[in-house]
């Protein structure tokens, strides 16, 4: 065993508190960095020719409203925020809450599954697996976008953890890639025959064959079966609160069940 497994199995069986709470900062940073991803990634996809260059590194990160660049002591999750009390340092406009709410749900998802996950190879999987599904989750909601550069580094991954130590058969993850994006893909067309309109995105069928890389061929029924149930929950709960039936990304109900899943297949509870 390595001096960090060691390590990792000390802390989680005698210290689990401060394990949890080193899951929940490393959660808070994550949460940070992703904020920085969902605000800016579709803007970068979206880019016009002689629109100032941005990257998820530059500009360095400032007030929308007044555009100075934030201190360090500005820059802490979650902590900045709430000493600031969500307003600029210098103008005092609002800063918005969703940043500090993404970071909130990051670093209580990350100590939930330190919680859950009794192995430091799994565990790290899941942090990864989880950090992409949120920042996918959140574009596709305000966006209705699922980008090539989150989908696809996603499904290469879940191939190269299932190639090492994942819990997935490599050939089960790469039949499970090629189903997840094929059974979608059937379904889009089946849907557009039959009414003549687009009930998914090809972004969903990507997202499907990432999560299929992740969890085996095996897994594709149950996770059709939450995301679907998702889906209508959703579904209703918009008619409920519109009145009328509305288009709703279907990225977050696939996200959903694939982090189910994922912390299901790999928790003390199954193993
Ligand atoms: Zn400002």
């Amino acid at each position: 065993m390595s001096s960090a497994e060691q390590l990792f199995f000390l802390l989680r069986g005698e210290y689990l508190w401060l394990f949890c709470l080193l899951s929940a900062v490393l959660g808070a940073v994550v949460g940070s960095f992703l904020g920085v991803v969902i605000e800016r990634l579709p803007l970068m996809l979206n880019h016009q020719p002689g629109e100032p260059e941005l990257s998820l590194a530059l500009p360095r990160s400032h007030c929308s409203q007044c555009l100075h660049p934030l201190y360090w002591w500005e820059n802490i999750p979650i902590a900045s925020w709430l000493a600031l009390r969500g307003r600029c340092s210098q103008c005092h406009s609002a800063i918005p809450a969703r940043l500090l709410w993404i970071e909130v749900t990051t670093a209580l998802l990350f100590c939930l599954m330190a919680i859950l996950i009794p192995s430091p190879e799994r565990l790290l999987a899941a942090w990864i697996l989880v950090g992409f599904l949120l920042a996918l989750s959140l574009i596709d909601w305000w966006h209705m976008l699922l980008p090539d550069a989150l989908t696809q580094p996603l499904l290469w991954l879940g191939l190269l953890i299932n190639a090492g130590s994942g819990a997935v058969k490599l050939s089960d993850a790469v039949y499970g890639a090629v189903a997840g994006y094929l059974c979608l893909w059937l379904l889009y067309w089946l849907f557009r025959g039959l009414t003549g309109k687009e009930g998914l995105g090809y972004g969903d069928f990507k997202l499907l064959a990432a999560l299929g890389a992740w969890l085996g061929w095996q897994a594709l029924p149950f996770l059709c079966l939450i995301a679907g149930l998702s889906g209508m929950f959703i579904g209703v709960w918009k008619i409920w609160r519109s009145g009328k039936q509305m288009p709703f990304p279907f990225g977050p109900c696939l996200s959903i069940s694939g982090a189910i899943l994922f912390i299901f297949y790999n928790s003390h509870i199954y193993l």
